[in-house]
């Protein structure tokens, strides 16, 4: 297998910049499930449990997966994950899945105000991280989640997906350039929507969007 340790334009949601050092696992992968629009989510959540579980089986820590496209390990994220799909008429032609694993390089060489936030494998485990295990495994985990989720049993990898969801039951902030909305991360449900329990009591429903969420006190 050959690996290229180099991405020079690397992007996250609505084109924010994702930073690529060399030394991290930045792959992406080409589906074409028939999917309606509206299900291509289901794969955000299928690639973030695959990455969680490659971590967790290789180097035995418990990840944390964040809503709705991160890994975090320590409370730091080490890996972001974007999904892209082609769609004409009201038909999903193909889905790349972006995925990007902070592994074997140090955290210092992230830039300094993210490094309140996100982390590396290498820094957080403090080992030595193999590219190719790695990727290995990641795509191995992928895989049965995906069928899964084709399978119409995308109930199974969301309630394995929680089972890393630390921040279930957390106050959570949910912003973007124009709104905020703060409250008790209660549910994340079968289209991947996140259900906050607001402050003043009531139930929102949140979509998978541009919305970025931080955990913490509200
Ligand atoms: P968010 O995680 O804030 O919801 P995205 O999923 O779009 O947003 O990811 C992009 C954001 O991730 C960037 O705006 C930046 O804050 C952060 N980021 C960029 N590069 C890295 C990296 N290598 N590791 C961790 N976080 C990063």
């Amino acid at each position: 297998m050959t690996i290229a340790e180099i991405q020079t334009h690397g992007h996250g949601r609505q084109n924010r910049k994702w930073i690529s050092p060399k030394g991290g696992l930045w792959f992406s992968i080409i589906l074409k499930p028939r999917f309606k629009p509206a299900e291509t989510t289901r794969l955000v959540f299928a690639a973030s449990l695959a990455v969680a579980e490659a971590i967790e089986t290789l180097y035995r820590v418990k990840p944390e997966t964040k809503w709705p496209n991160d890994v975090l390990l320590h409370n730091k994220k080490v890996c972001g994950i974007l999904a892209e799909s082609g769609v004409t008429n009201g038909k999903v032609n193909y889905v790349i899945i972006g995925i990007g694993i902070n592994a074997e390089f140090a955290a210092a060489r992230l830039p300094e105000p993210l490094r309140k936030s996100a982390s590396t494998l290498r820094t957080e485990l403090r080992t030595h991280v193999a590219l190719e295990p790695l990727l290995e495994l990641t795509l191995e985990r992928l895989e049965r989640c995906y069928d899964l989720t084709l399978q119409r049993k995308f109930g199974r990898v969301l309630t394995a997906w929680k089972s890393y969801a630390s921040f279930l039951g957390k106050p959570v902030e949910l912003s973007n350039k124009h709104d905020k909305l703060c409250g008790i991360a209660e549910n994340v449900e079968g289209d991947g929507s996140l259900i906050i329990l607001t402050q003043k009591g009531c139930k929102e429903r949140i979509r998978v969007g541009d919305l970025s969420m931080r955990v913490g006190a509200v």
